[in-house]
């Protein structure tokens, strides 16, 4: 199938599949599935899979595979959050490297749905093609709770975004290290970063001398799974300390020299 012959699934069977794959993902939890929000969580995939056939926003376009991999997801970091006691009322909360927005798009529906705590959400990207893409389909969702910016998070750290978040997030953009090293510096005292992350193990252990270096504490990994199986996880650092005005250094030298 070509780009141009992708198929947008009807609203009753883009409901079907969300609906069942929240069931799995959020038990007994009936907000997730909240008409209003299923309509704005079916316009945003409608959007995505729309505006990829005029230029590349995802690989994943099928329904389904929407619902679970992005859409889904990203509302499982609000659904752990909470449940970590990790999530309230006006909280600040800055996503690195959203892409097509993810998982900012889905938290700033959930957050505007005025049915979980109200929090603001910032999508930060290198490309102005994507922040463009996100901004306007905040528009047209009505998401007022989401600003977006382009720029590189180690640039737009030496802004008047340090220090000012009390969430960062980042999914599927670097290894924990480089997240480590980029989020930190966004930080309130008392903020935390939360990345979503595949499998970790290892990356844990090469974060650990960042972590410290930058005043976070040791990180807490929250295991889960998607409903088809997929594991994955958040790992959740805390600020305890402002990190040095010496960090983020610049990207080449995040990768040539990690920190020990
Ligand atoms: N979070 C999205 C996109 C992941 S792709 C998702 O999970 O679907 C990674 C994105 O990070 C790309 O859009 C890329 O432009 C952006 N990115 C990579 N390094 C970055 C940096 N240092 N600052 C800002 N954006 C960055």
């Amino acid at each position: 199938m070509s780009k141009k012959d992708v198929v947008i699934a009807d609203y009753t069977d883009f409901c079907e599949d969300y609906t069942s794959l929240c069931a799995r993902a959020f038990p007994g939890d009936e907000r997730f599935t909240d008409e209003g929000l299923r309509r704005v969580i079916y316009a945003l995939y409608a959007r995505l899979v729309e505006c990829s056939a005029k230029f590349n926003l995802t690989a994943i376009l099928e329904s389904r595979a929407v619902a679970e991999k992005h859409i889904v997801d990203s509302l499982m970091l609000l659904y752990r959050l909470e449940r970590n006691g990790a999530l309230k009322e006006g909280d600040r909360l800055i996503d690195i490297g959203a892409g097509a927005g993810f998982p900012s798009l889905p938290l700033a529906a959930a957050s505007a749905s005025g049915l979980f705590p109200m929090f603001s959400v910032l999508s930060v990207d290198s490309s102005a093609k994507k922040i463009a893409y996100i901004k306007e389909t905040a528009e047209l969702l009505g998401l007022d709770t989401l600003r977006a910016e382009t720029g590189r998070a180690e640039d737009l750290a030496g802004t008047g975004l340090r220090g000012k978040f009390d969430i960062v997030t980042a999914r599927a953009v670097a290894s924990l290290p480089i997240i480590v090293e980029l989020g930190a510096p966004f930080l309130k005292v008392g903020g935390i970063i939360a990345a979503m992350k595949a499998n970790v193990e290892d990356e844990i252990t090469a974060a650990a001398p960042a972590a410290k270096k930058l005043g976070l504490t040791e990180a807490k990994t929250d295991l889960y799974s998607l409903p088809s199986g997929d594991a994955r996880s958040l790992v959740i650092y805390k600020s305890a300390r402002p990190a040095g005005r010496e960090y983020p250094r610049q990207y080449a030298k995040i990768l040539r020299e990690p920190l020990t």
